[in-house]
């Protein structure tokens, strides 16, 4: 006895039920994949900012402190 199982999955941005043999799986549309891919670009930037953000306190302290020695 052979199942016939149709695999589907929700859009992951408007959970629309979309089926495995959708040119555009797992999104409904091309539009909903780039509204997807778009989020994720946005994930990643925040993180790698957060990343990089005591590289860039320590410049700003150097400057601080060079106009602290300055004499006045
Ligand atoms: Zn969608």
């Amino acid at each position: 006895m052979a199942k016939k199982k149709t695999k589907s999955l929700r859009c992951p941005s408007c959970k629309t039920i979309v089926l495995a043999k959708d040119p555009e799986f797992p999104f409904c549309s091309e539009r909903c994949r780039t509204i997807d891919l778009g989020k994720w670009a946005s994930g990643a930037y925040k993180v790698s900012t957060a990343i990089s953000d005591p590289e860039v306190l320590e410049s700003l302290i150097d400057e601080n402190g060079e106009a602290r020695n300055k004499p006045s």
